[in-house]
């Protein structure tokens, strides 16, 4: 599924973030960049060794906030690791942290000249926000920051891992304005 607004495509597809050929792929970091399961781990295994070299020399990362590294031996060029959210219960300002890892992970994008970025599904695995929610913020703050930075992105890239997934992706994208 797909959708374009002004130049940037915002594409949806069923597939593994580690596969990708684009600029720069999202990973769903933890704060203290210390590597995890998950796509975290993924990326890591795949990715080898380097990229955990620099998480280690980065030193950390606010949650709501996003940091850049290589990408070692993964077809990208760049990982941008953003820290989602844990899910607790939604009265601990979770809505706004996620949005914040969504947008600080575009801003690293365009800092280091990616044309084109794939993000999981940031926070709605071991951290438990419920995917329906997380899907509408991610892809309503994609939307409000390419019509804030038109010519920016050529693609964002959603990479979901199961079908449940793409579907709450899906329903979100139809539903957004
Ligand atoms: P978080 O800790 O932010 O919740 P997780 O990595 O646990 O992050 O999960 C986030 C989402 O990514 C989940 O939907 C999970 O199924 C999915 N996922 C796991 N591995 C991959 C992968 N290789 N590529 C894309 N998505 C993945």
């Amino acid at each position: 599924m797909e959708r374009t607004i002004g130049t940037t495509r915002l594409v949806l597809v069923e597939g593994d973030i580690t596969e990708q050929r684009v600029d720069a792929i999202v990973n769903a970091a933890n704060s203290r960049l210390a590597g995890g399961g998950g796509v975290d781990g993924a990326i890591h295994r795949r990715g080898g060794p380097s990229i955990m070299e620099e998480c280690r020399r980065i030193g950390g990362c606010p949650t709501g906030s996003a940091v850049v590294t290589g990408a070692g031996n993964l077809p990208a060029r760049w990982v941008v690791h953003a820290v989602g959210p844990v899910w607790s219960g939604g009265k601990r300002g979770e809505d706004d942290l996620l949005a914040s890892a969504w947008r600080e992970s575009l801003e690293r994008a365009r800092e280091i000249g990616a044309r084109t970025v794939a993000f999981p599904s940031l926070s709605t695995g071991a951290y438990r926000f419920p995917v329906d929610r997380a899907a509408r913020i991610a892809l309503g703050t994609v939307r409000d920051w390419i019509l804030e930075h038109p010519d920016v992105l050529d693609e964002v890239r959603v990479v979901l891992f199961d079908r449940a997934t793409y579907d709450a992706y899906a329903a979100a994208l139809a539903d957004l304005p």
